[in-house]
């Protein structure tokens, strides 16, 4: 059966047949470590999820993320409209809304509790330890990001970026370096807490991570939607990263803002939601054993980088990146998550090969969104 997944008017952009590759279009994603994970999740089930265009994994750090429409309300509540706020921060243990006409609004991240999404308390990755390269603030200078090198080929994208003038590195600190340890240790242990007694109710399918390659095909191959439902879904796990809706060959699922839905009945033998899913089992092929113990995964490089050209929320690394990759034709389009122009804030996602939609998207909007995967599937 035929499964497509991109198709713009007869454009060049990839068309899949279940685990086949028809043309070979290239792809980098930009996207939260849950975000990263279903990426490489349904890259490596490529046989059962159809695979994806996404070649270059840039994760962001990421200790929790906000409902848009809560934080809304929210920020209502202390007279403010999203529209006034010219930048979101968090920095110091304080969630920042700088505001157009100069005021600044601060409040400690602990009272950001009324629009945090329950979801991320049981996300135990604080750096996108899946990806090829890794960036946030924590650790580094202002005006600086930390970027953390993982594969071989986010070490060549660093090196080359830095040879073409795009960015330019310093040696992280070693005060930095242990900060960031500590805030991602933080979010482990606290989060691990969370999830296991979450799991009291539910299928244990988190604290099972890193089970064996076997075992997982066997167990993923055992589930459908019901189960993605039962296990994932309704039981307050869902990120709404969007894969399950990406993946799935009938377009059966659907992504409200709050959830996905299943309109049809699943094909027989179809799984794709399931083993895409990042908060279903996790092989130990991807997330390694010992990874609980290495607060921030395993890497190769870490550095604080900043931008030659672009301002960006904190190095404006991010973009830079991004553009690089796109002027040197190493990746043919970029997925990048903008704002709504009709709802100030609301990230949307979008596909794109234009320099200027990268430099457009610099800046991080704090909330959630089905992301990278849903633009794919225009
Ligand atoms: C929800 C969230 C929570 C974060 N929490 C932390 C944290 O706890 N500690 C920390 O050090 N860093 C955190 N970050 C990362 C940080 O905010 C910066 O994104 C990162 O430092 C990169 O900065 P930059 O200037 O290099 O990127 P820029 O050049 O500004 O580029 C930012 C990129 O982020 C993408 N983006 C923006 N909003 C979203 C979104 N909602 N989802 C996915 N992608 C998005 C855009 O596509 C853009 O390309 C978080 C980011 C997000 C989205
Ligand atoms: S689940 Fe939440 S905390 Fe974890 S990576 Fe995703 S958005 Fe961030
Ligand atoms: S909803 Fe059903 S048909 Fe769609 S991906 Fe999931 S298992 Fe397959
Ligand atoms: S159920 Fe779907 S949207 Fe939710 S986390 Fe799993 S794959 Fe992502």
């Amino acid at each position: 059966m035929l499964n497509t997944k991109i198709s713009i008017g007869g454009s060049n952009l990839p068309v899949y047949e279940r685990g086949v590759k028809v043309t070979d279009i290239k792809t980098a994603m930009v996207g939260t470590p849950c975000q990263i994970l279903a990426a490489t999740k349904i890259n490596k089930y490529e046989d059962q999820t159809g695979g994806s265009p996404i070649d270059v994994k840039i994760g962001l750090f990421c200790m929790e993320n906000f409902s848009y429409s809560y934080l809304e309300k929210y920020l209502k509540g202390q007279g403010i409209e999203l529209y006034e706020v010219k930048e979101f921060r968090i920095d110091k243990g304080k969630f920042i809304a700088n505001l157009i006409d100069g005021n600044v609004f601060s409040i400690p991240i602990a009272e950001t509790e009324p629009f945090t999404r329950k979801n991320c308390h049981i996300c135990t990755d604080y750096t996108s330890d899946v990806s090829d390269i890794s960036v946030g603030s924590v650790g580094s200078p202002s005006g600086y990001s930390t970027v953390i090198v993982r594969s071989k080929k986010g070490r060549k994208i660093i090196e080359d970026a830095i040879d073409k003038g795009y960015i330019t590195i310093d040696e992280m600190s070693e005060k930095g370096l242990n900060l960031l340890k500590r805030i991602a240790n933080q979010k482990i242990s606290k989060n691990i807490k969370r999830y296991k007694k979450r799991e009291a109710v539910a299928r244990p399918v988190l604290s099972k991570r890193a089970m064996n390659e076997d075992e997982v095909i066997r167990e993923a191959s055992l589930c459908q939607f019901e189960n993605l439902q039962n296990d994932v879904i309704s039981v307050g796990s869902c990120v709404l990263c969007g894969a399950c809706e990406y993946v799935c060959p009938i377009d059966s699922i659907q992504i409200n803002h709050r959830k996905p839905v299943s309109k049809k009945e699943c094909e027989e033998d179809c799984h794709a939601c399931y083993f895409a899913c990042p908060r279903t089992f996790v092989s130990n092929e991807i997330y390694p054993e010992d990874i609980d113990e290495k607060p921030l995964g395993n890497y190769l490089d870490i550095y604080s980088v900043k931008a030659n050209s672009i301002i960006g929320q904190d190095g404006g690394v991010v973009s830079a990146i991004l553009v690089y990759l796109l002027e040197n034709g190493i990746v043919d389009e970029v997925s990048i998550v903008g704002e709504d122009k009709d709802a100030p804030w609301r990230p949307q996602s979008k596909l794109t090969s234009s320099v200027q939609d990268v430099i457009m998207a610099a800046g991080t909007k704090y909330s959630t969104t089905p992301i990278g995967f849903k633009a794919l599937n225009k």
